[in-house]
């Protein structure tokens, strides 16, 4: 029976990069019925929404999307529809693979992490009061009374983590740890700092390892996590973080591996998930057939293993490291140099993958 999933172009370079990830996906062999639905800038022109409520509905009846990314004009009003997407489904956790394929220029060409981000607290959770603002001053007044004193002149977001929220995302890293057959997860965190907040999320991570023991489990502050993936990362597995460390190591990675256009994701609830790629709408390749639709083709994989086609997920992402080793066919970002003429556009790269998938 065929799939239904939702399928969000974005704007951008994200038409292009649906296009040729959509193509991909259908060459495996599996059956798709896709619901094609608008978000982002274009749909904000005609509707003032950047996320109509069609295309909400449409993710809660299929429970699964791939999405194009979608830009984020500065200062507009329009708030991200990635944010709106998170928030709207409880999409509470982020994952990011990071993996080094072979023919890729690294540093690290061991690489072969995997982050498992919390989605939904931390300092993102957006608790924040202006400076000089009312709110701002009775929160001060507030912490005055507990002799916590703040200067005037600050602003202050807020950390909340939640047992909840840490138990659901330590379980999710384990649970991914479980089915894929990773050995150890690893806990970052800055506890030695934030007692209540990273603390309580160690002491839950803790406690949820107890109730894994055929899996490894370690902790490490995150500064030094930072300094170990760069000058030992084959020691690193499944990683899981609270939202700010999260983010910020996600890039890490990302430059790992070889840069953005590699890096996949996937953003999963209890009710639906959606897969996208890590980078955004590049909008100034926008139209040119230029940008690398590796990352979202490799989230078009974890959507696959999401839909437990793992068999085909396993073929798409050997055609592709297949397409990226031999290096003849792949986009500017992963020749040599960046202006080299024998550079593949969006849709070329595409056509290397399906051929590699029938060859298969
Ligand atoms: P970006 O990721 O769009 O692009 C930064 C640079 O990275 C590009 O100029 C390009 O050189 C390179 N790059 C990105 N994707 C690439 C690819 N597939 N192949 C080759 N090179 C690639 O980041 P930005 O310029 O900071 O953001 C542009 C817009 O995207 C902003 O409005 C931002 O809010 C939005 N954004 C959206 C998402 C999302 O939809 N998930 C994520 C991040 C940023």
């Amino acid at each position: 029976m065929a799939h239904e999933v939702t399928l969000i172009p974005g704007d951008g370079t994200g038409p292009e990069l649906i296009e040729a990830t959509r193509r991909v996906l259908e060459a495996t062999g599996v059956e798709f019925q896709w619901d094609e639905q608008p978000a982002g800038e274009a749909v904000y022109g005609d509707e003032g929404t950047p996320f109509p409520d069609r295309t909400l509905e449409s993710i809660k009846r299929t429970h699964v999307g791939i999405k194009g990314p979608t830009t984020t004009p500065v200062g507009s009003g329009f708030r991200s529809v990635n944010v709106l997407l998170r928030k709207e489904l409880d999409l509470y956790a982020c994952l990011r693979p990071c993996k080094a394929y072979e023919g890729v220029r690294t540093r690290f060409p061991q690489t072969d992490i995997v982050i498992v981000r919390e989605n939904t607290e931390d300092l993102y959770a957006g608790i924040e009061f202006e400076r000089g603002s009312e709110e701002n001053r009775r929160l001060r007044d507030f912490l005055g009374e507990l002799d916590v004193s703040i200067r005037e002149d600050a602003g202050i977001s807020i950390k909340p983590i939640s047992v909840f929220g840490s138990e659901r995302i330590v379980e999710a890293a384990f649970d991914y740890a479980q089915e894929y057959g990773r050995r150890k997860v690893t806990a970052a965190h800055k506890a030695n700092i934030m007692k209540f907040s990273d603390g309580l999320f160690l002491e839950v991570a803790r406690e949820v390892a107890e109730r894994h023991p055929e899996i490894e489990f370690e902790d490490r502050i995150i500064d030094n996590l930072c300094n170990q993936l760069v000058s030992r990362p084959e020691e690193y597995d499944v990683i899981v973080l609270p939202n700010l460390y999260g983010d910020i190591v996600s890039d890490l990675g990302a430059g790992m591996i070889g840069g953005l256009g590699l890096a996949p994701g996937g953003n999963i609830g209890t009710e639906a998930a959606m897969f996208e790629a890590t980078h955004g709408s590049a909008p100034k390749y926008k139209g040119q057939n230029k940008v690398n639709p590796t990352a979202l083709m490799l989230s078009g994989v974890l959507m696959l293993r999401h839909l437990d086609e793992l068999e085909a997920g396993d073929r798409l992402e050997a055609a592709i490291a297949e397409v990226i080793r031999k290096g003849d066919r792949v986009t500017y970002d992963l020749k040599p140099s960046r202006d080299d003429p024998s550079a593949v556009g969006t849709s070329q790269f595409a056509d290397a993958v399906i051929e590699e998938l029938e060859a298969r």
